[in-house]
């Protein structure tokens, strides 16, 4: 029996080499006429750029994008949109960005046009998140869903080898996840399995060789289609031990991603077995799990929770802390569980199908 529910969502993705130079088009599609560029203050330069190109349509830039969104920064994005009188957003870098922009168009309703430059996925999700006094929260929205994508693989040229890896690790753990989401459909496990093969060729040759243009449209397009499962479907139990680790340890949120995703596979894939076929096939294995993380020491990524700071103290309140609020999983949780899988996460041993039989 085949049933399910699927809704496509509004979006215009403009995808290409040199993409970028289309900016004041495209702003021009969307009735922008006064865009204020939004970037991190690494990314000025990228900032400078678009405005350059973009020409009359860009009223000012704004490149105080951090980590985790502060309210504060928020506040502060949303004034600045105010002052330029701007009546659209561009938001030019990673998830940091991104983010931003979501939360000034929370407030504000401002379209957005975002030309990404990580493999985050974030510029396809509804999904926002702000940080007050050390806490996290997030939420959905259709008002902070990008009108346009540019997404240009020159811009992803001087994302660092170690970044790209982890970045592209976050965005198979999307997919990977996606194809057993409760409201998984059809087109997301297509998006999700095409996705994931298509990163996972890409990204050893980018950490050989970084300015390898055919491997970064490769990366991005896989972070498009992974990403757009992230914003289309439900995610579970490996979502929510990553949010948990960095909200309450403070954990990196892409390297997080890259020790956890072959733990939760692990774990998860025996009570999935569609998601686990077509991870087969999109890494040609038959062991998911044990190859996601050979592909994370290929990429000389983080290998373990230690190695990210977490302390063997901090097990049982992040075991405790992912209990909390039941929320859907494909195998049935329970704290001993979710402590072995943190422990084996821990450790970075390199795990198998069996590696949770017995829990
Ligand atoms: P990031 O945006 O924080 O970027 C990390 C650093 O890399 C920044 O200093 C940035 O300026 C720099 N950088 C980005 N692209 C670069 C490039 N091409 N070249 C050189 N430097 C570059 O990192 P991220 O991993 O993209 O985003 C992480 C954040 O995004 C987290 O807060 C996470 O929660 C959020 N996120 C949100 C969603 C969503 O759907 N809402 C999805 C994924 C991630």
């Amino acid at each position: 029996m085949i049933a399910f529910t699927y809704t496509s969502r509004p979006g215009r993705i403009v995808f290409g080499a040199g993409a970028i130079e289309r900016v004041a088009e495209e702003l021009d599609e969307l009735c922008i006429r006064r865009a204020l560029v939004l970037c991190t203050p690494e990314q000025r330069f990228l900032a400078d750029r678009v405005r350059r190109i973009a020409g009359e349509h860009c009223a000012d830039v704004f490149d105080r994008a951090v980590m985790h969104v502060p309210v504060e920064t928020a506040q502060e994005g949303v004034a600045a949109a105010l002052a330029a009188g701007a009546d659209g957003l561009v938001a030019a870098g990673g998830g940091s960005t991104l983010g931003l922009a979501k939360a000034i168009a929370l407030e504000t309703s401002l379209p957005i046009l975002a030309i990404p430059t990580t493999y985050a996925g974030s510029e396809v999700t509804p999904i926002y998140g702000m940080t007050s006094a050390g806490e996290k929260k997030t939420g959905k929205s259709y008002r902070v869903l990008p009108r346009t994508v540019i997404y240009d693989a020159c811009l992803t040229l001087t994302l660092p080898a170690a970044l790209s890896a982890t970045s592209g690790l976050n965005a198979i753990a999307h997919a990977a996840e996606g194809l057993y989401a409760q409201d998984a459909n059809p087109v997301m496990s297509l998006f999700a399995e095409e996705g994931i093969r298509s990163l996972a060729h890409a990204l050893p040759r980018i950490v050989e060789q970084p300015d390898d243009i055919a491997a970064r449209e490769a990366a991005q397009y896989g972070a498009w289609l992974c990403g757009t499962v992230l914003g289309s479907v439900g995610m579970a139990l490996h979502h929510k031990l990553c949010h948990t680790l960095g909200g309450m340890f403070d954990l990196p949120h892409a390297e997080t991603h890259a020790v956890m995703l072959p733990y939760s596979m692990a774990f998860n894939l025996p009570a999935a077995p569609a998601a686990h076929e077509r991870l087969c096939r999109a890494l040609d294995t038959p062991e998911p799990a044990t190859s996601l993380y050979d592909l994370g020491r290929s990429l000389h990524a983080p290998a373990s929770l230690k190695a990210l700071g977490l302390r063997a103290a901090d097990i049982p309140t992040a075991a405790a802390a992912a209990m909390q609020a039941p929320y859907y999983n494909p195998r049935p949780l329970s704290y001993e569980a979710v402590h072995r899988l943190l422990t084996s996460a821990f450790d970075g041993m390199r795990p198998d199908s069996r590696t949770f039989e017995s829990v």
